[in-house]
Parts: C-alpha cells; sequence; structure tokens
C-alpha cells in the first residue's frame, strides 16, 4: 500500500521544483516554502550585491544568487533538462547557444513550473526559519515579509535551500588581515566594470574563478590568478596579454605587495576569493542527529538521508560536480518513493554502516573531509545508483554527452573558451 504523506520542501530552485513535481506525483501533499519573491534560485540573476562583499557580517542583508551577468551554463542544454522534459532551444528567448545563458535557465524554470501546475503548491516570500521534530512530525515555522511569523506540521521535510550563498575564503593567507587593498569574494561579483584599470589577484581554479577571470581580463590593468596546485609555475597565459598563473599566496604586506609561493610578487588592488562556498542550515534544529564539519554534511546516507530521521527528513541537491539536474530528478524520485513505501531504505543501522565506509575510503584515498559532497570524476556510478532505486535508467544519451564534454574539456583551459563548441560536432 503506497503512503501519502504531507510534505514540506524548502526552497523553490531547481532542487525544489523537481521535488515537488516528484513528490506530487507519488501522490503527497506539497507545500513548497520560497523565502524569496520568485522561483529560480541562483538561477534569479540580480545586480544586488551585499553589504560586506566577503560575506562575514552576520547581521547583513543576504542575496541568495552569485550568478554574474556573463554566465553561460557549464553544461550543454543537452545535460541540463530533466528526463521527460529537456532543456531544448528556446525559440522566444531567441538563444541558439549549446550553453545557453543564465536568463534561458530561468525562462526554462519557469515554464516547467507553468506546465506542472506547481504554481499553486509554491508559497512565496515565506522564509522558514525553524524545522523541528516533535513526536512522529515535523514543525515547520515560517516568517513572511512583514515578519509574522506561523508554524505548520509536517510528516515530512525536504531541504533544498541550495549551497551556493555563504562565502567560503581562503584560509590563513598571512598578513592578509593588514594588507590595505579591497576584497570580495565572487558571490558578489556581477560585472567587470569595479576591475577597471586595477591589478587584481584572482584565487581559486574553479569554473567561477575562469569565467570570471575571462570578463574581468577584458577591463583590468593586470589578473593575477592563484591556485593551490604546487606544479603551477609562475607563467603568462597564451590567450590573454594580461594574465598570469601562480601557485599560492605566500604572505600579503602592509604596503599592498601580494607574494606568491613561486617567488613573483605584484603591488594589488583588490583581492578576489573565487574559493566556493559553505553549506548552511539556519533553520534546522536536529539536536546533532545533521552537523556541518569542515563543510561535511553528515551523517547522510547517499547524500540524502540521515539515517535517525530517514525517510522523513532528507536533503536533495547536496553533491556537486555532477549533472546537476538529473541529479536533483534522481534524489528527488527515491525521495518520493521511499515517502510512499515504494523504495525501502537499509536500517538505521545499515545506512550509517555505508556512511562510515564512504568517510573511511575518503581517509584511505587522502580525501579532505570538505570533500564529503563532492562526487568522483565518473559521477554517473553515484547517478546510476540512485536510478536504479526507483527502477529507472539515465538515458544514454546524456551519459554520452557528458563524457564527449569532459574529454574536449580536459586537454584544455576552461576560461569558456570551450562554451563555443558545437556540441553535435563533437558527439559525431
Ligand atoms: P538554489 O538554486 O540555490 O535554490 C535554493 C532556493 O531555496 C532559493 O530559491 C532560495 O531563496 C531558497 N531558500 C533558501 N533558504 C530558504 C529558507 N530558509 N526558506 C525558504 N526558502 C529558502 N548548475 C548547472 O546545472 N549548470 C551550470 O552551468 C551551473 N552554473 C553555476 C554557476 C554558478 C556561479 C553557481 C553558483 C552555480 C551553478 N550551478 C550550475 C549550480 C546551481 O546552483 C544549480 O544548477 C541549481 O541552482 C541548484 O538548485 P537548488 O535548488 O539546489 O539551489
Amino acid at each position: 500500500m503506497s503512503r501519502q504523506l504531507k510534505v514540506a520542501v524548502i526552497g523553490a530552485g531547481p532542487a525544489g521544483l523537481i521535488s515537488a513535481r516528484e513528490l506530487q506525483r507519488e501522490g503527497h501533499q506539497v507545500v513548497v516554502f520560497e523565502k524569496s519573491d520568485r522561483i529560480g534560485g541562483t538561477w534569479v540573476y540580480t545586480p544586488e550585491v551585499e553589504t560586506d562583499p566577503l560575506g562575514l557580517d552576520p547581521d547583513r542583508e543576504i542575496v541568495h544568487s552569485s550568478i554574474y551577468y556573463s554566465l553561460r551554463t557549464n553544461l550543454p542544454r543537452h545535460a541540463m533538462g530533466f528526463s521527460d522534459y529537456p532543456f531544448t532551444i528556446r525559440h522566444e528567448t531567441g538563444e541558439l547557444r549549446d550553453f545557453p545563458g543564465h536568463q534561458e535557465v530561468l525562462e526554462f524554470l519557469n515554464q516547467f513550473v507553468r506546465d506542472f501546475g506547481l504554481m499553486e503548491l509554491i508559497r512565496l516570500n515565506h522564509e522558514v526559519v525553524r524545522v523541528e521534530k516533535e513526536d512522529d512530525l515535523w514543525v515547520v515555522e515560517s516568517r513572511l515579509s512583514d515578519k509574522s511569523c506561523s508554524e505548520e506540521l509536517f510528516e515530512a521535510v525536504v531541504v533544498c535551500n541550495g549551497h551556493y550563498t555563504q562565502p567560503r575564503l581562503a584560509e590563513d593567507i598571512p598578513g592578509v588581515e593588514f594588507w590595505p587593498g579591497k576584497q570580495i569574494h565572487s558571490h558578489n561579483y556581477r560585472v567587470p566594470d569595479p576591475f577597471q584599470d586595477k591589478v587584481v589577484v584572482l584565487i581559486g581554479a574553479g569554473p567561477s574563478a575562469h569565467d570570471i577571470c575571462h570578463d574581468i581580463a577584458q577591463v583590468a590593468k593586470e589578473v593575477h590568478l592563484s591556485s593551490r596546485s604546487p606544479e603551477v609555475k609562475v607563467s603568462k597565459l597564451d590567450f590573454f596579454n594580461n594574465v598570469w598563473q601562480h601557485q599560492e599566496i605566500a604572505y600579503c604586506h602592509e604596503n599592498g605587495e601580494v607574494a606568491f609561493k613561486d617567488g613573483a610578487s605584484v603591488a594589488a588592488d583588490i583581492i578576489l576569493h573565487c574559493t566556493g562556498y559553505k553549506y548552511q542550515f539556519p533553520f534546522l534544529k536536529t539536536k546533532g542527529i545533521v552537523t556541518i564539519d569542515d563543510n561535511r554534511v553528515g551523517p547522510l546516507y547517499k547524500h540524502v538521508f540521515p539515517p535517525q530521521n530517514a525517510p522523513g527528513l532528507s536533503f536533495v541537491g547536496l553533491p556537486h560536480r555532477v549533472v546537476v539536474f538529473l541529479m536533483l530528478e534522481l534524489q528527488a524520485k527515491w525521495v518520493a518513493f521511499a515517502l510512499s513505501g515504494k523504495a525501502i531504505l537499509p536500517s538505521k543501522e545499515e545506512m550509517l554502516a555505508d556512511v562510515e565506509e564512504h568517510y573511511r575510503l575518503m581517509e584511505q584515498d587522502g580525501v579532505p573531509k570538505c570533500y564529503t559532497q563532492r562526487l568522483p570524476v565518473d559521477a554517473f556510478v553515484y547517478l546510476d545508483w540512485l536510478a536504479a532505486q526507483t527502477g529507472y535508467t539515465v538515458n544514454e544519451q546524456t551519459k554520452v554527452v557528458y563524457y564527449a564534454l569532459i574529454k574536449y574539456v580536459s586537454g584544455l583551459l576552461w576560461f569558456g573558451s570551450f562554451k563555443d563548441v558545437d556540441m553535435e560536432s563533437l558527439l559525431k
């Protein structure tokens, strides 16, 4: 017999939207709480930035999205949709590129909501401020824009609050506290104009670091990329005339100098931290059942269920370095099936043992704790496993597209340049 539960979903970004759809499909009664006044999460671009450019002030007004004006997806549209709702070319936006701009992703999500009638499940301007288990139910307390609060009981909660909002900074840079220049985290980067004629040190080596480097190199006097890789030799990059690569920062001096471990140093105006984000669930009161330790969220069985509270509490969207939308869909299907009783979870002890084994293997391979939610390069092992829990199989074409892209990109530095490749020609 299938169970149909009253389920709260926190967040109306891609994870919350696909969760709402999968839960509804399974017959659950769904309420989606969204703190902002629109759906789309990260994909809602705003020119606004926070008052503290490093995100350290706990009292600052939070801006959720971290996307910049020029952002184009780093996966082709072929790998950005859901299994029965592909991300096809949207002629109404005039967009034809394989790696579309952020505007088109938002339009895709809005269309998804319209086509599946999800809007009636969503409560906009409802920020969840407390989720707590009381007996067998979950209390969800939400706050409206007028600051009034209300509580409601649910049989299950799916957490989809996103994890690209709270900056993570490069730690232990000697002397940085006395360095007189400006520091900013990529969360607060929107357009290159403020970098006009500046000497910029950009810390990081991920997709955002490369995109933003490409953006600001057009206007800055010099850009010095600093990454942790010890193999990097100080060098000027070929396709720019003002970008250099360096090792980690060795120290910052109060006279404005920034010195690198490779021996070079520059008189810099700005340090731009493209150093990632921290998980946070400020509303979650689990009395220690789910913790964040050095950015490890755990214990979570397969990154979704805390064994002590499964299946009543679940998380959709935590792993990264993956085909995101596909993973969100597969996790959401699994949660919906686990709640209805169609997917049977192992015992609490077995789930905990599985998590412990995951941690043990990470330690054995020397993987730092903070990468617990980062999937291995072959993320399809995880995606295939997830799919199998609901009797689904991952579309082979998605894998073909993904592997073709990885192969193509692995020979390149990112720098946005791969986004002009024609995927059809890569697939031939
Ligand atoms: P989000 O999109 O962050 O949505 C979370 C939602 O929860 C938001 O609407 C927020 O307002 C709401 N919320 C948060 N707290 C509360 C609360 N307490 N109460 C109520 N509501 C709350 N992915 C790709 O697939 N392709 C890409 O090319 C790509 N590029 C990216 C580039 C950048 C710079 C960044 C930062 C991310 C990128 N991503 C990309 C990842 C992207 O985050 C995911 O595509 C997707 O947005 C994750 O969805 P989500 O719903 O988990 O989180």
